[in-house]
């Protein structure tokens, strides 16, 4: 149980959760889909290279990247709730934490 993910019960993911999980890959496809965001790769060092090199504007470039911070940060904090409090991990519930963390 222990080097299984905790979010989409794969084994052997631990270490690589928020690049390998089906469910931050899960998430961060439905934060794009929020977003708009015309970008293929679901890998977030991938993603944090596209935003270095991408031609938008710094504003969209400091919003692109406060959310996939963002994101991390849910990601992370839904795998500690499952684990302290049995939650179910849930992306529809996920993206809401984000766009009010972000809004916020
Ligand atoms: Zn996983």
């Amino acid at each position: 149980m222990d080097d299984c993910c905790s979010l989409c019960n794969t084994e052997g993911e631990y270490t690589t959760l928020i690049i390998e999980c089906s469910f931050a890959v899960q998430c961060l496809q439905a934060e794009k889909n929020w977003l708009v965001w015309r970008v293929k790769t679901t890998e977030l060092p991938q993603l944090l290279r596209w935003l270095s090199r991408a031609k938008v504007s710094r504003f969209q470039k400091h919003v692109y990247a406060a959310v996939v911070a963002g994101l991390v940060y849910c990601i992370w904090e839904a795998r500690n709730r499952i684990i302290w409090q049995g939650d179910q991990a849930s992306c529809i519930r996920l993206i809401e934490d984000l766009k009010w963390r972000i809004k916020t």
